[in-house]
Formats: structure tokens, C-alpha cells, sequence
């Protein structure tokens, strides 16, 4: 089931330009940044009530983020939604014939477990579902 809007992605081409905005000028809470090697990313976390803001910097040429900054430039990337049974979630959205980027869950940041679904299946909106594999801060 659907909890709640985990997190909103926002893809940028710099981690340290971009910090100081949601930081400082936000005020919002700095949760801190740690690399994921998989998506070739570094990730920014920040908290804003129950809602997190990840910010997401390519660390590769071949990122997804890279590709994403490319076409579109920087701007919101994904929206993230909170799953309490992400596998039961996966199986129910491809009986309903959503196509999905991810069958199966993978690692996300913060030792979450997420996937994707085929941004052709929901409007063009890239949509993460996630769910924590450890209590939220
Ligand atoms: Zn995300």
C-alpha cells in the first residue's frame, strides 16, 4: 500500500551550489549526502515535515542524472512514493499492466529499497517507489 510522499528528486548539477539554497534560505533540516555507486549518483537529503528533498548530482558521464541534466537541465527528476510491502507493490502494478524500469527492488540511499515505474506508464512523470529498510530519521 501507498503510505505517503516519501521524497521529491531534484536533479542538479552541483551538490555544493545547490545546498546552501534548501539549507540557508529554506531552513530546511540537512539530513546529509552520501554516494550511491549503483545509480552513479551523490545524493543530498533534507527533511521538511514528513516529506524529504533529495538532491541528486551525476558523479559519472554515464549517470542517468547526466543524461536527465543533458535534455532537460536541472529540475525536479522524480516523485518518490512510500510503500509498506514494495515487492507486493511491484507485483500488483505489473498484474495491472504498468511497466515497470525496476521488476524487483534495488538499493536506494539511506539503506532504502526502491523502484521505478516506466515513466510511459505514468504520464511521463518519473515515479519512485521506495521503502525504508531501517526507521526514518
Ligand atoms: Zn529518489
Amino acid at each position: 500500500m501507498i503510505q505517503q510522499i516519501n521524497h521529491i528528486g531534484i536533479a542538479v548539477r552541483s551538490l555544493e551550489e545547490r545546498i546552501p539554497f534548501y539549507r540557508d534560505v529554506l531552513g530546511l533540516k540537512y539530513l546529509g549526502t552520501e554516494e550511491v555507486e549503483e545509480q552513479k549518483v551523490r545524493v543530498a537529503m533534507f527533511r521538511v515535515g514528513e516529506v524529504k528533498i533529495e538532491l541528486l548530482e551525476p558523479t559519472e558521464e554515464s549517470s542517468p542524472i547526466a543524461g536527465f541534466l543533458e535534455k532537460r537541465g536541472e529540475g525536479i527528476h522524480h516523485i518518490a512514493f512510500q510503500s509498506d510491502n514494495l515487492e507486493n507493490q511491484l507485483s500488483d502494478l505489473k498484474n495491472k499492466g504498468i511497466r515497470l524500469i525496476d521488476e524487483y527492488p534495488r538499493e536506494g540511499a539511506h539503506g532504502t529499497k526502491i523502484a521505478f515505474i516506466h515513466p510511459k506508464s505514468s504520464g511521463k512523470v518519473l515515479t519512485e517507489l521506495c521503502q525504508s529498510g531501517r526507521k526514518e530519521e
